[in-house]
């Protein structure tokens, strides 16, 4: 990659400062070789916020090496040991997480407030893998021969990667950093070209809280590259990626070559199935609460709504009500609810998809439009939009919008929402509200979906496995199941 034309990696927005925007291979912060860089900006305002190495090929695979360097002494670490180190990590976020906000909220243009409930998500995965690193073990199993013993050990797979989206900048890679840590892997991360600050502070946090250098090793630079440089190199053992269902399948392709472990969580299409038993008012405060989350930039975001008919036009007004009474402005201006999207791309999305709902038949009950915020701006505002009657086979129930776009289905039977529901090749998360006890049950077998929301469109937490089925990836991050995908498993065949 040539460097000519392009700033020394540094950053160019003072509130910034403390964060070091390079490299961060084998303990040592560096600009790429050849000086090459490329901004981040702030998608509420499109001024540039820094500008971050572009590193080449010899550096994403020197990271690798650095990981691989540092692997056998960090496998040899005690479970304590790596538990101490990861707690402390996870203090620093906690502590650090006011600064952390601001970096997030600046570069992906979430409001503050959710950035800091992201921090506390994200760090959560750290605080839990301080704990579940303790819990690794293996098994004796009975021998049918009295000669023989069995025994089964689980050990690290040895240096991991981790490839993440913009969309939730800390706790998708805190997902993916810790129960790696925890089971005495190394790791390689490339955090998205939009949101790479974010990363780059919770390096800077790995090394205050000691890790020995190489441990942990971030590279920034084209992705198509990285994958590449990382998918063919055979000391890189496991690859977990998040991000969308298109790159996925490329994932796939790439890992054939060495049979790289692949974890993938990718995109989704989550139906919101209303139930006519509900308190209306409640079930449409807590759709709304999810809808909107990251201005509906989320895999799990509420997509399309199903809203039995006997309460439908109570629903949609409460629905609409509450959508209209949300802020829209910068992130880091204090009281808003709804920040930017993420780019010029990401509004036209928008605008295509409430222009076909509309085309077809739709009706905007609330939003439909881009917010001006005038001048020093961009044009990424777009209103909190609800559109009554749309089709069931419409451009936004079927694509994910990635936006604050909520469409509205009518439905008069549970086996007919719980067919529509599922008619996608997407299977990440789906909610629904009822409060009778038997649909409860009916309706979570039948949705084809890996998490499902019951009364509840937040129910993302640490313990629990997030991940999806067909087209939404593969594997389980979360919990206990997460160390399934850091450990390989030994089994020993013992004569005595
Ligand atoms: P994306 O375009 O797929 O990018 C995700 C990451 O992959 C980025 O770091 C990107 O790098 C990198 N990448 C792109 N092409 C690559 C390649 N050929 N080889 C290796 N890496 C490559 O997705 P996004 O737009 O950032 O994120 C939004 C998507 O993520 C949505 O579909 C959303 O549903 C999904 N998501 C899923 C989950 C989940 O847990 N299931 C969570 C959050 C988001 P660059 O940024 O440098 O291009």
């Amino acid at each position: 990659m040539s460097n000519v034309s392009t700033p020394a990696a540094g950053i160019i927005d003072d509130r910034l400062a403390d964060v070091s925007p390079l490299l961060f291979l084998g303990g040592k912060w560096r600009a790429a070789a050849d000086g090459a860089s490329f901004p981040v900006r702030d998608p509420a305002t499109d001024n540039v916020l820094a500008y971050v190495p572009n590193a080449s090929m010899a550096e994403a695979s020197e990271a690798v090496r650095a990981a691989e360097r540092a692997l056998p002494a960090w496998r040899a670490t005690t479970a304590a040991e790596r538990s101490t180190l990861l707690r402390r990590l996870f203090d620093l976020v906690v502590e650090k997480r006011e600064w952390l906000a601001l970096i997030m909220s600046l570069e992906e243009g979430k409001p503050v407030d959710e950035a800091l409930g992201e921090i506390a998500y994200g760090a959560g995965f750290l605080e839990w893998a301080a704990e579940e690193a303790k819990r690794v073990s293996g098994e004796i199993i009975p021998a049918s021969d009295p000669s023989k013993r069995i025994l089964v050990l689980r050990q690290g797979v040895g240096v991991t990667a981790s490839i993440a989206p913009w969309n939730f900048p800390l706790a998708m890679i805190t997902r993916k950093l810790g129960p790696a840590l925890a089971a005495g892997c190394t790791q390689v991360i490339k955090p998205a070209r939009e949101t790479p600050l974010t990363a780059m502070a919770l390096c800077g946090l790995v090394e205050e809280a000691g890790f020995p250098p190489g441990t942990v090793n971030l590279v920034t630079g084209s992705a198509a590259m990285i994958g590449e440089t990382w998918f063919s190199d055979m000391a890189v053992r496991k690859v977990s990626f998040t991000g969308s269902t298109e790159v996925g399948q490329r994932l796939i392709e790439l890992s054939a070559q060495n049979v790289t472990r692949l974890s993938l969580e990718l995109g989704g299409h989550a139906p919101v199935i209303i139930f006519p038993d509900v308190d209306i008012e409640a079930a449409a405060a807590e759709a709304v609460r999810g809808k909107y989350r990251n201005t509906g930039q989320s895999c799990i975001s509420p997509n399309r709504y199903y809203v039995h008919d006997a309460i439908y036009d109570d629903f949609v007004e409460c629905f609409t009500e509450g959508s209209r009474a949300l802020t829209v402005g910068p992130g880091t201006k204090p009281g808003v609810q709804v920040g930017p999207l993420i780019d010029d791309a990401a509004v036209a999305k928008a605008v295509a998809h409430v222009e076909e709902a509309q085309a077809r038949g739709g009706k905007v009950t609330t939003g439909g439009r881009t917010v001006d915020l005038g001048q020093g701006y961009t044009d990424r505002f777009y209103e909190p939009t609800v559109i009554t009657d749309v089709a069931p086979d419409a451009l936004v129930c079927r694509e994910e919008t990635f936006a604050p776009i909520a469409p509205m289905v009518r439905f008069t039977s549970e086996a007919d929402a719980i067919r529509m529901a599922n008619d996608t090749v997407f299977g990440l998360a789906a909610y629904f509200f009822t409060q009778d006890v038997g649909r409860v049950m009916r309706v979570a077998e039948g949705l084809d979906y890996g998490i499902v929301g019951i009364n509840d469109c937040l129910p993302s937490t640490a313990q629990a496995p997030f991940g999806g089925m067909k087209q939404s990836g593969l594997g389980r991050e979360g919990g206990h199941f997460v160390m399934d995908e850091y450990t390989e498993v030994k089994y020993l065949s013992l004569k005595i």
